[in-house]
């Protein structure tokens, strides 16, 4: 599903690319014809008639044909153009500028088609026609000498040019590799059955808060549901996980302040400072656990009655986090052993 989206747009960028390249070589044609620049004339011709080929290539989705030719069109261009109007015209400065967009157009094309372009190759390539056509024209020789002038304009606009897609395409891999690094942060953080956070990022966050000494007026409870595995053997395993899904939106609206955590199976951690205290604390968790004994879950028509029990406990000084968790733990033990459906304190 992700990967066909990924097509969609990868297609719709490239029709987008090819649009814009087939404009731009309109231009060059128009201003090569009238700079009476033969030879780039005829070539800006065949790369028009590249550009418009290209559309069936991008039709018949062969999107890596499609980004080679591109490529090779670019070079077999701004090679002839140095030749033919001389170093001055900055025309030699898209050889720099490619070498950020087939990096770019590499990750592009293992999104869309799994497969690698030759990025590495195509940056070569750039790199020693670049250094030709700087060896064979030299400071002063072109084919086709023009005005000092036009000379200068051309150069601005062609350094601005590659200015803009240098920045442009340096500026879309660093946000892509923001986007996968929170991305791949929140999937290591969080549950993904309920979407909420898990026990290893709760146990680091809990050893931060204790080690900078913040510690106070801390609470920390943990929820079990009762006879559990009982739903799975009677309902199956999908009723279970849409009990547990109904579970984790009960307790995070229950939480306010606190932060509600999937502890591993069907236990649930909620934790934070709880300005009023043991009442504080009590008034949240039986509403929670009353929450939980008055629901009715409806899965597949099956009506299901549900209890849980809480132990929780408040962090006392001079105590580990593991410490901490091991007397709501012992807590909760003890509720389990006294009927269950209970808030141990
Ligand atoms: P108790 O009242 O003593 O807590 O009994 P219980 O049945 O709730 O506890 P037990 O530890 O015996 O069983 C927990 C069950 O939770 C067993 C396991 O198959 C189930 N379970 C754990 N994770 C998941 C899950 O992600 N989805 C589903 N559907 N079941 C799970
Ligand atoms: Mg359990
Ligand atoms: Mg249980």
């Amino acid at each position: 599903m992700k990967r066909n989206l990924d097509h969609e747009v990868a297609m719709k960028y490239l029709c987008f690319c090819n649009k814009f390249l087939l404009g731009v070589h309109v231009l060059f044609f128009i201003f090569f014809a009238f700079a009476h620049v033969t030879i780039m004339t005829v070539v800006n011709i065949f790369s028009i008639v590249c550009y418009i080929s290209s559309f069936w290539l991008l039709k018949q989705k062969k999107t890596n044909v499609l980004i080679y030719v591109t490529f090779m069109e670019i070079m077999i261009h701004m090679f002839l153009a140095v030749l033919c109007m001389g170093q001055g015209c900055g025309f030699q400065l898209y050889f720099f500028g490619c070498i950020a967009v087939v990096f770019y157009v590499d990750y592009f094309s293992v999104r869309v088609s799994n497969r690698h372009i030759a990025g590495m190759g195509m940056s070569v390539i750039s790199a020693l026609l670049y250094f030709i056509v700087m060896g064979i024209t030299g400071k002063t020789v072109s084919i086709y000498p023009i005005g000092e002038k036009i000379q200068n304009t051309l150069m601005w606009i062609n350094s601005l040019m590659v200015f803009i897609v240098c920045a442009y395409f340096y500026s879309m891999l660093t946000g892509i590799a923001n986007y996968y690094e929170e991305e791949l942060s929140r999937q290591a953080n969080h549950d993904k059955l309920t979407g909420l956070v898990n026990r290893f990022y709760l146990i680091d966050y809990l050893q931060q808060v204790h080690d900078a000494g913040k510690m106070d007026k801390y609470w920390l409870a943990i929820v079990d549901i009762d006879d559990f595995k009982a739903i799975n053997d009677r309902f199956g395993h999908n009723c279970g996980d849409y009990v547990l899904k109904s579970m984790s939106s009960i307790i995070e609206s229950c939480c306010g302040e606190l932060t509600a955590c999937r502890w591993g199976g069907e236990e649930f951690v909620m934790v934070g400072a709880m300005p009023g205290g043991k009442e504080g604390e009590t008034a949240v968790l039986e509403t929670v656990r009353k929450t939980v004994a008055e629901r009715e879950f409806v899965y597949e028509g099956n009506r299901i009655k549900l209890t849980i029990t809480i132990g929780a406990a408040p962090y006392l000084e001079n105590q580990t986090v593991d410490e901490w968790i091991s007397v709501a733990d012992e807590k909760l033990y003890v509720g389990k052993h006294s009927g269950k459906n209970c808030l141990i304190i």
